[in-house]
Parts: structure tokens; sequence; C-alpha cells
């Protein structure tokens, strides 16, 4: 399953859409995703902290991008606010004293390319590149470098994809991932259920995401329909590594998406300087079950180059996981994790 593809830089965000009114609500959140800060020096401007703009990278192939839902989290004037820590890029995502450790592929997904935009790792489940397109760019994410250009789905890719699906019938579930895959809009996602659901095999569909987070707008009315109308077990992984991210408007939302009859699960990266501490941790679990949703995994960074100033390390991990246990049930800690290439599941991280 290896395929030799050149890295391409990233070209993430989804062409200007203008044509929104308050009862349109496709438009609305396309209108809200074309207008996000797509520059450190626009971000800092608005949160009152410009004096910070010699320490932020703004050549870097990997933009700056956050809409207003997720800025206006941002505490004004708070150089360590932990949201904004997640979306600035800084010169220190280029210092090879700090970088040299990490690799552009951390987690073995181009050796894992079944076909186009699929990648199949784990026993009984596949996971589609549905786009390379998000509503915000993670400093930390693992596939900053990864060649959406060559290696997404896309309709001309859909026929080698359904083949490999209908072919492995031991593929219960496929994930939705990306990019993030609610960035694209209700029809194109309808049209991708309507095919995944012909093949009769794929029991359950996971929706990896960052959506509910940062762009709550797009939790929609259809959305919610073609989510309560699919054939499959919906399970939503948010991605929501602080308390903060998740205010009213979010949590409302995923009411309504547990009402629309969806499993909801988080996943976490362990963040230096953002939450990496056990206080933050714990916070944050009780905030996602206020919000009808289970801590799932808190994973260890995936060594990614230009991401590795935000490695807390394992010890640290460890520690903050038996503080964890120590103030939460049982059902409120996630599991601690690291993605190791090759290996044939998420690895369990213990002390010994
Ligand atoms: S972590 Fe997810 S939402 Fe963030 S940049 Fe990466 S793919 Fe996009």
């Amino acid at each position: 399953m290896s395929h030799a593809i050149e890295p391409v830089p990233k070209k993430f965000r989804p062409a200007p859409e203008h044509t929104a009114s308050p009862d349109d609500p496709e438009a609305f959140w396309k209108k809200e995703l074309a207008r996000a800060s797509t520059s450190a020096h626009s971000l800092l401007q608005r949160l009152d902290l410009l004096h910070l703009i010699n320490e932020t990278d703004q050549e870097t192939d990997f933009t700056c991008l956050a809409t207003d839902t997720y800025i206006d989290k941002i505490k004004t004037g708070d150089p360590n606010d932990p949201l904004l820590l997640q979306i600035l890029p800084l010169n220190k995502e280029h210092d090879e004293n700090i970088q040299s450790a990490g690799s552009t592929d951390p987690v073995g997904d181009i050796e894992a390319l079944a076909s186009q935009g699929l990648i199949h790792k784990y026993h009984g489940r596949a996971l589609l590149i549905s786009t390379g397109a998000c509503a915000i760019h993670c400093r930390y994410c693992f596939r900053r470098h990864y060649p959406y250009q060559q290696a997404s789905y896309s309709s001309k890719a859909l026929h080698d994809v359904t083949h490999y699906l209908e072919q492995h019938t031991g593929i219960e579930e496929i994930i939705l991932s990306g990019g993030d895959p609610l960035v694209l809009d209700n029809n194109k996602l309808s049209g991708l259920l309507a095919k995944l659901e012909t093949i009769e095999h794929i029991k359950t569909l996971r929706i990896h995401t960052r959506i509910p987070v940062v762009l709550p707008g797009r939790i929609n009315n259809g959305l919610l329909d073609l989510l309560q109308s699919s054939r499959f077990h919906i399970v939503m992984v948010i991605h929501s590594n602080h308390a903060n991210e998740l205010q009213q408007t979010e949590c409302t939302n995923l009411h309504r998406l547990h009402h629309a009859g969806v499993t909801l699960l988080n996943q976490s990266v362990l963040l230096k300087g953002i939450n990496d501490n056990a206080d933050i941790l714990v916070e944050l679990s009780k905030r996602l079950f206020q919000c009808k949703t289970l801590p799932y995994y808190l994973h260890l960074l995936d060594p990614v180059t230009g991401a590795m100033h935000f490695d807390a390390g394992t010890e640290k991990a460890l520690d903050l996981k038996t503080e964890m246990e120590r103030q939460l049930p049982g059902y409120l800690v996630p599991r601690l994790v690291q993605e190791i290439a090759g290996n044939k599941s998420k690895t369990a991280i213990f002390r010994i």
C-alpha cells in the first residue's frame, strides 16, 4: 500500500461565498468561513497584541486561519491565551533545534494509502481524507504537511474508493477525516453518504471534526436531518483541547447532535503551555460531559515537524493522567494514547 507522493503546500480555504442571508443556513456558515482571519497580523491587531508580531511567521505555507467565532473566545491582550496559542504561527515552528526530532508524516499516513484519499491502517476501519479544507489551522496538526492535492478523496477517485471498500468486506466503519469533513456542505456530504450507504458491510460512520468548536453555525438543521436519516450509526469525534472552546453555543449544538442520535466523543492533544495541567484537563472533561460528550482519547503529540515545541513529554502525560484519575470518575478520564506509524491500533500509554 505504498505510494510515493511529494508534499505540496496546503491550500485549505474553500472559495469565498457571498450569498448568505439569515434564512439560508448553508450560506450563513460559508460566509463566516470565507471571512476567517488568515494573517497573524490581523489576528494580533484584533486582540491588541501587535507587539508580538516579530515572534510570528507570516510567510508560512501552513497559513494562519481562524473563524470569528473562535477568535471571539480568546481574551484580548492575553499573549498566553490557550486558544490563541493553538492558532498563532510562531517563528519557533522553524527552529531547527526544536523541530529536528519531528517528521512530515509522523503517523505513516502515506504508507497506508489504499486508494486516493483512503487510508487503511486498522482492522475493520478505513479512513477517508474527505477534503483538505479546514475552518481553523491548528499549529500542532499532524497533517500539516499532508499532500492534500494528490491524496484526498475527490469525485474522480470515487470509483476506486468504493471499489476498494466493496472488496474489503471486513471494513465495518468508515471514518471521515481531513482536513475537516464538515467543511463539505450538506449537498456534498449527502452525496458522499449516499454512496457509502450502498456498501452493505459498512455499519458505522465516524466523523472527526473541529467544526462544532470553531464554526458552530455549520451545525444546522439540514446537517442534523442528514445525520438522523442515515442508516449508519453515526459517531462524531470532536477535537477540543480546552474548556474555553466549549461555550454556550457550542454546548447547545452538541446537545442538538446528541438528540439527533449522534454518539459524541472527544479527543484532545496534550499541548505544552496550553492544556498540560491537571486542573485544565479535569475542567475540560467536566465541560464535555455537560455537553453530552465523553472524553475518549488524550493524545501525546504526534511528532510533526513544526509542532515539536508543543511536546509535553510522556512522563508529564502520565502524571496528568494519574491526577485526572484521582479527581474524576473513570468514565471522564480519557485514554492516554499515542499513534505509532505501522502499529495496528493506537498505543495506550501506561506507567509500568
Ligand atoms: S487538527 Fe484538524 S482542524 Fe486542525 S488543521 Fe489539522 S485537520 Fe484541520
